[in-house]
């Protein structure tokens, strides 16, 4: 947590590595490069705010923050991010009349920020709970489950079928899968041992839990990672013609 974001983006350059503190052992095998390093890593894009931008210095995101968070999270470099920043970005998202999140500062609530910003919150759990946060529920996620739950379900659904971005919007297929993502996410709390239910409503809403990272059911994630697991990591050399 010592690469301060707004230094990051001030300065384009690459950070040396012994001024952020970190000591890896070498470059990732699937970008080729350290990820602090790479100009677009997300790590340069967190602002000040404490989300992520599109490019650094960019306003804050809930869609670019939940793809640079992920992206570091499969690649466990997640740490680089400024976690107590991020954490305070995201849960000032969620409105509080509303229920639902919006995806900027300022901006209305939306149903497909459901995914994008609550999905945040068991990505930053783990990563928070890696660091041996002593502070961290063991039954619930750092957001009102139940008010998303109430906005999704409430507010967001056509009654002609599908969901939708807020009242007086039309539905459409990507705030469908987006308002039920996030549905998921409301509902499930960890897994095995850990896992804990709040299901809003009668038990007919329940939905699967999801993968925090992928978005699928755990099971698809265990058979893409077992299958990628099997292939060899891919050459930094262009192809011989
Ligand atoms: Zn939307």
């Amino acid at each position: 947590l010592s690469l301060a974001p707004w230094q990051s983006c001030s300065s384009p350059r690459s950070i040396p590595m012994a001024s952020s503190g970190l000591a890896p052992s070498a470059p990732c095998p699937y970008v080729g490069m350290w990820v602090p390093s790479c100009p677009l890593s997300p790590c340069r894009c967190q602002n000040w705010e404490g989300g992520i931008g599109g490019v650094p210095g960019m306003e804050a995101h809930g869609g670019y923050t939940f793809c640079g968070v992920a992206a570091l999270v499969i690649l466990k470099q997640e740490h680089l991010l400024n976690l107590r920043s991020l954490l305070h970005w995201v849960t000032s998202r969620q409105m509080r009349f509303e229920g639902g999140f919006q995806g900027r500062c300022n901006k209305l609530v939306d149903g497909c920020y459901s995914f994008w910003q609550a999905g945040l919150l068991p990505l930053l759990h783990r990563a928070l709970h890696a660091k041996g946060d002593p502070a961290l529920s063991m039954t619930h996620w750092m957001f009102d489950q139940s008010a998303l739950q109430e906005y999704i379900l409430l507010c967001c659904q056509c009654p002609a079928g599908g969901l939708l971005d807020k009242p007086g919007k039309s539905r459409d297929f990507y705030h469908t899968c987006y308002c039920l993502s996030g549905l998921a996410i409301a509902q499930h709390f960890g897994s095995g041992d850990l896992h804990h239910e709040v299901v809003l409503g009668a038990p007919e809403n329940r939905l699967q839990a999801t993968h925090p990272v992928y978005n699928i059911t755990p099971e698809k994630v265990v058979r893409a990672v077992m299958h990628f697991l099997q292939q060899p990591v891919p050459s930094l050399e262009p192809a011989a013609e």
